[in-house]
């Protein structure tokens, strides 16, 4: 029988239940428990993909192509499973789906309400994650007890418990204990109104789990207790971690796991040897390294959440501490001009839409190519990078993308025919993982250390082919094709230390303990920039290739 465990958060917003509740996966997985997970979002958008970055930081994009909430990022680093787009689920795609079916005439002319048919969808979508292969389902739901939205969630999950029984079910709230500097004490008031919320809604928690920034006492967590009826074990202080990974070793030490495995029935222990073992490398990953992020959605870097988080795996793996600056793309220009990019040990180009910021990437594309700088662009990286070398490379005054410049003498980045046909925007995007054939010896695959790789996509722009030809003879390097070589998926100069682009997103595969290939090269490749031995070509060998991730 599956088992299911249920996040939710009060007080206030942005308290790190993701993090809580991928955290919890992880120390289950470290029982031999097979975990997945998703997350509810009772926002009315279908998805986040057409959300803005500025608001809603990155749309996360799965293997099968679902764009969905950067939690899911969180939840794939974290347990180390590859999540479909049945992970994420938001109230407009469940009325979307519900209202579907009373148009087919599927409720055969009832009143179609919020309880059952909304109810009955969200539970839906969570029992769609059971299966034989998984012991556990945790759901997080988002947003915060008391919202108007979030009603037909809780009811949802506090009906669960009854449908499938009382055993099988732990519902863990996440609250926040403040500080008050004047009074000098730590408050647990909010909690307590909002677990009286919660169980306004007939929801009793199992487990409170309290974000703090110093250390709970003992006497605290007993009047939570007491007040808020749940037994003193299930009172779990999350004071502020050094960084992400360490939270599963928190959470443990308070013993939030035993708890959870009590409440369902769920034997064995925690071997968390390989984590803290991660944590330890994280700990020891003292060199420094620059990377300048250059980007359009740079004041909220969550933005780009897999990107940083990926530059840090690659860090531990070098044993470096990558120090991100985020540049906005529109400074570019200024910024070399005045010389301050010189300190960079390298550079990414991140994705990104629109024309805004364009000139800037392709500025910093060229100073990077120009200056040995180690440079790795992804999606609207690659494009940008291939735009450069094409106007000052290959001599095609005014290349552009068609994205940009629609009258651009040379759209080097381009609608494929076959998509021009049915260009409708939001719904042509080439989404989800797709494989790419590497030229053996290449950059790329040394890096990856074989020549057949699946990396994630989300964009609507192609490489052109027809300009293939000309790019090539100029210097640039095709290193990485679809399989039926119509789509140019990785370029790559041969005289340069690492400047290598791909038209897809390879931070989102990237875990703590296995980092992107391509990340870990550049990585490597800034290191040896930053000890100043700048050599004429990346020494791979440096760099021992590990196995992508699996998928
Ligand atoms: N805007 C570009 C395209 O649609 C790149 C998208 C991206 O970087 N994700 O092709």
């Amino acid at each position: 029988m599956t088992k299911y465990i249920f996040v939710t958060g009060g007080v206030t917003s942005s308290l790190g239940k993701g993090l809580t509740a991928s955290s919890l996966g992880r120390l289950l997985k470290c029982r031999g428990l097979r975990v997945t997970i998703q997350k509810l979002d009772p926002y009315i958008n279908v998805d986040p993909g057409t959300m803005n970055p500025f608001e809603h930081g990155e749309v996360f994009v799965t293997d099968d192509g679902g764009e969905t909430d950067l939690d899911l990022g969180h939840y794939e680093r974290f347990i180390d499973e590859n999540l479909s787009q049945d992970s994420n689920a938001t109230t407009g795609s469940i009325y979307q789906t519900v209202l579907a079916a009373e148009r087919r005439g599927v409720f055969l002319g009832r009143t179609v309400q919020v309880i059952p048919h909304i109810t009955d969808e969200i539970k839906r979508r969570i029992t769609r994650l059971a299966s034989d292969e998984v012991d556990v389902v945790i759901t997080e739901v988002g947003g915060t007890v008391g919202d108007i939205e979030i009603l037909p969630f809780l009811e949802a999950i506090r009906q669960f418990r009854k449908d499938v029984g009382r055993e099988n079910v732990c519902y863990v709230h996440v609250t926040l204990v403040p500080y008050l500097g004047p009074s000098g004490e730590q408050k647990t008031k909010p909690t307590q109104h909002s677990v009286t919320e919660l169980r306004s809604r007939g929801i009793q928690p199992d487990a409170i789990v309290c974000r703090s920034d110093g250390p709970i006492p003992e006497s605290l967590k007993v009047k939570i207790s007491n007040l808020c009826d749940v037994p003193l074990r299930g009172v779990v202080n999350a004071i502020d971690a050094r960084h992400l990974y360490e939270i599963p070793l928190v959470l443990h030490d308070e013993g939030l796991d035993d708890e959870v495995c009590r409440i369902l029935g769920l034997a064995g222990q925690t071997d968390l040897s390989a984590w803290e073992a991660l944590v330890a490398r994280i700990d020891a990953s003292v060199r420094p390294v620059r990377v300048g992020v250059i980007g359009k959605y740079v004041s909220l870097p969550d933005a780009y959440l897999s990107v940083a988080e990926a530059l840090h795996h690659a860090g531990y793996e070098h044993g470096a501490r990558v120090g991100i600056d985020w540049i906005q793309a529109e400074d570019v220009e200024g910024l070399l001009a005045e010389g301050r990019l010189r300190d960079l040990d390298a550079v990414v180009i991140p994705g990104g839409f629109g024309e805004r910021g364009i000139e800037g990437k392709v500025a910093a594309a060229g100073y990077a190519r120009d200056h040995g700088v180690p440079c790795l662009g992804l999606c609207l990286g690659m494009q940008v990078m291939t735009i450069e070398f094409a106007r000052n490379a290959a001599g095609l005054a005014g290349a552009n993308s068609s994205e940009f410049d629609a009258s651009s003498p040379h759209k080097v980045i381009d609608l494929m025919d076959t998509q021009r046909d049915v260009i409708e925007l939001g719904g042509t995007m080439r989404l989800g993982v797709y494989p790419a054939r590497l030229a053996a010896g290449s950059v790329v695959a040394r890096c990856y250390g074989r020549e057949l790789v699946y990396e994630r996509h989300r964009h609507r722009y192609e490489f052109n082919p027809r300009y293939r030809g000309r790019l090539e003879a100029a210097g640039l390097v095709c290193s990485g094709v679809s399989p039926d070589d119509r789509l140019v998926e990785f370029v790559e100069l041969a005289d340069h230390p690492f400047w290598v682009g791909t038209q897809a997103h390879p931070e989102f595969k990237s875990r703590p303990d296995r980092p992107s290939p391509l990340f870990r090269a550049l990585v490597g490749a800034a290191l040896q920039r930053a000890d100043g031995r700048r050599p004429r070509l990346l020494d791979l060998d440096d760099i021992a290739a590990s196995p992508q991730p699996a998928g």
